[in-house]
């Protein structure tokens, strides 16, 4: 790279710049990238990039610190890289693919098969090099923003999320410019995205150009005429360069207000939860969440080890998704649920009662689950579940004296009071107990964290139990509970045997059955519900999170026929009187039936099985230290969990300080976790591959390790 001699004692733009880029360098700070894109192919995206380029350098830009990337050229090689080279051929050049056919990439390289396909991620980890390098990279797309990269679909959108860039959008000046125009400004706001500026390329035309400005009235945009000669081109490429950079500050600018502003308002006015904020507190930012990661703002990528509190079961921002919310939004956003139906909260009750049928257990409840009722979080679900049960025994069952929920000890239900009532009692929501419903909490036999629970001791337990419902059974209002895995009280895995005991003595004498399947629900366990892998159902079942893979907040509960007749009376007051402002949110359920088609089309609610076999592989390769370092290393579905800290240390509380270490040391290394007191666990997106999976078990124990070596005991 050349450097600029300047002699002048203040500071001119060209040293200014090149000082810039020297600090890039050195610090390893990004320099910008612009995407130039078109409305379609040969509306002149090679044009405005050789203008932009040679532009740039009469800017005062260093020119070797300019550099023109084609990542897919078709047709002639080089044709785009000669035709900027003519133009500017100071600055550098680069380029990945080419194929001769000039056609979208995926056909060209169909008609070249010898040739590699384009690999996005490729494309992104050049961006991300030659980012690194040079202070701008003008990277010009193939075709328009849809085109094909590979056989699987991929577009230039990909890459975008990929890798994040300023874009350019050429348009064609000529006539049947306004629709191509409006359609590729209206899909770039779809996708969250926009173009710092439009060029209207070719002859003028002050017609389309007012309509334009008028269509998109805050749209910076430019007209262009075609250029012919070496003077035309320079007088274009100042003017280009010039609004381009100003374009670019004022957005950077108001970039960095909103982010100050948030910085601010969030330290002022924010009230987070499970916090407290006297001790200070630092949060992570998340700017983008894509797949199995969020982007930082720095740019990091950090994998989603827990899939944001068990939720985004399909991965973050699935476009699939994001089209149906769209659509939906545009159709039928949200009415009231007072008096109305509609189409998306009927077909999803339909799919819910069919996925509640299917692998239907042999025994437990004696009718299917068939009715549906809509909420909008887990624990307003539960509440439900509670009012749903607590009329039925009421209205159906000679109850006994000081009626009560049943619930087993170390479950997590939410945070609202029916729901706290019948949770474990933390220290989190004991000081509310004045207020809690009356429950009974029952001891369960633990497969998991602590093998505890030797058959003999099981069965003991069975009897136990058979002795306390023959004298209470008629003072338990419902039995409460989480199949098979509590979660939130610490991944704790019941046997099955006694589940299945505690579920049976509810049928025999009549207690309804409530499963809180907000976390199992929709494939966690590898079954589409965590009942069905018990072998038994509710008569009342909750679900929630991975619904609607984390794009909207919904909740239902199913219910039996017999729960759903309790409420059939000449009395308006015998309704069951519950309702909230966005029951049933229409763009929700709509969301939701996509997500339920994509979890089967992905053969998702039963891929944890298989990632059960990747963690007992993982649990089994982990680094010579870990077996020391961890106790009760667990398995179910798509859920691995250990403990951290020493046997006697009393860590009971939510933030154990051994286990913050280690999700400390996990963060740096690139993994989010976030650690239920001394229990560490891996819940991520059931899309996660085989080498993904094991490389965050790879970088938890990596983490474990290094965090006991900080701190020794
Ligand atoms: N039930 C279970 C089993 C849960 O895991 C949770 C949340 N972790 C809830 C209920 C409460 O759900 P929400 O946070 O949406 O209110």
């Amino acid at each position: 790279m050349r450097s600029v001699q300047c002699r002048s004692s203040k500071a001119c733009s060209a040293c200014e710049r090149s000082r810039h880029l020297i600090f890039s360098l050195v610090l390893g700070i990004q320099g910008m990238v612009i995407f130039i894109t078109a409305t379609d192919t040969g509306v002149g995206k090679t044009m405005v990039s050789s203008l932009l380029a040679r532009g740039l350098a009469q800017q005062g830009v260093v020119p070797e610190s300019i550099c023109y990337f084609k990542p897919v050229q078709t047709g002639p090689r080089y044709e785009d890289v000669e035709a900027v080279r003519h133009w500017a051929p100071q600055i550098s050049f680069a380029s990945l693919y080419h194929y001769p056919q000039p056609s979208s990439p995926d056909q060209a390289q169909k008609a070249a098969p010898e040739l590699p396909q384009v690999r996005r991620e490729r494309i992104a980890e050049e961006l991300r090099r030659l980012s690194a390098r040079y202070e701008y990279v003008l990277c010009e797309g193939a075709g328009g923003l849809y085109v094909p990269l590979d056989h699987e679909g991929s577009s230039w959108w990909d890459v975008l999320k990929d890798f994040p860039m300023q874009i350019l959008l050429v348009v064609r000046s000529a006539l049947g410019t306004l629709n191509h125009s409006a359609l590729s400004l209206r899909a770039l706001e779809y996708q969250g995205l926009s173009a710092f500026l439009v060029v209207m390329n070719g002859s003028l035309h002050k017609e389309n150009e007012a309509s334009l400005r008028r269509m998109f009235p805050d749209q910076r945009l430019i007209s262009q005429q075609q250029v012919g000669c070496d003077e035309e081109h320079k007088e274009a490429a100042q003017r280009l360069a010039a609004l381009c950079l100003e374009s670019l500050a004022v957005d950077k600018a108001a970039r960095s207000e909103k982010r100050n502003k948030a910085r601010d308002y969030e330290r002022e006015h924010i009230w987070h939860p499970f916090t407290q904020h006297q001790e200070g507190h630092a949060p992570l930012w998340v700017q983008g969440a894509r797949d199995l990661s969020w982007t930082l703002e720095s740019g990091e990528r950090i994998l989603d080890g827990i899939s944001s509190w068990w939720v985004s079961g399909l991965g973050h921002g699935r476009e699939e998704l994001g089209r149906v919310l769209a659509g939906q939004q545009q159709t039928l956003d949200h009415v009231l649920y007072g008096g109305v139906a509609h189409e998306p909260a009927a077909l999803l009750a339909g799919r819910l009662v069919e996925l509640a049928q299917l692998e239907a257990p042999a025994s437990g409840s004696s009718e299917p689950l068939k009715r549906v009722f809509y909420s909008d979080n887990g624990s307003t679900a539960v509440e439900v579940a509670l009012k749903m049960a607590y009329s039925y025994s009421q209205r159906r069952r000679s109850l006994g004296p000081e009626p009560r929920f049943l619930a087993v000890a170390g479950g997590y239900h939410g945070d609202t009071l029916g729901a706290m009532s019948v949770s474990a009692a933390t220290r989190y929501h004991t000081p509310y107990a004045a207020l809690f419903a009356p429950t009974e909490y029952l001891q369960p036999q633990l497969l998991a964290p602590v093998h505890r629970s030797a058959c003999c001791v099981v069965e003991q337990a069975v009897a136990a139990l058979e002795e306390q419902f023959a004298q209470h059974h008629a003072s338990y209002l419902a039995l409460i509970c989480e199949p098979l895995l509590q979660g939130a009280g610490g991944m704790l895995i019941q046997h099955p045997r006694w589940l299945e005991a505690l579920v049976g003595l509810c049928r025999r004498y009549g207690v309804p059955v409530i499963f809180d399947e907000v976390f199992t629900g929709y494939g966690r366990l590898g079954f589409p519900f965590a009942f069905q892998k018990l072998g038994m159902a509710p008569d009342i079942l909750c679900t929630s999170k991975g619904l609607t893979s984390g794009t909207l907040p919904l909740a239902v509960c199913l219910a039996t026929e017999e729960i759903f007749a309790a409420f059939l009376s000449a009395r308006s007051e015998d309704a069951l009187l519950h309702g909230h402002t966005f029951t049933a949110h229409a763009t929700a359920c709509a969301v939701a039936l996509k997500v339920l088609d994509l979890y089967h089309e992905g053969g998702l609610f039963q891929r944890a099985q298989q990632l059960e076999g990747f963690y007992e592989r993982a649990q089994h390769e982990a680094q010579e230290g870990c077996r020391e370092l961890w106790q009760d290393p667990r398995i179910l579905g798509s859920v691995w969990a250990f403990e951290v800290g020493g046997e006697d240390t009393d860590e009971r509380g939510y933030f154990a300080a051994s286990a913050q270490r280690v999700a400390q040391c996990a963060l740096r290394r690139g993994l989010f976790v976030r650690p239920l007191s001394r229990t560490l666990y891996l819940a991520p997106a059931l899309t996660v591959s085989e080498e993904e999976l094991m490389g965050m078990c790879r970088i938890l124990t990596e983490s474990l390790v290094e965090a006991a070596a900080q701190n020794p005991c």
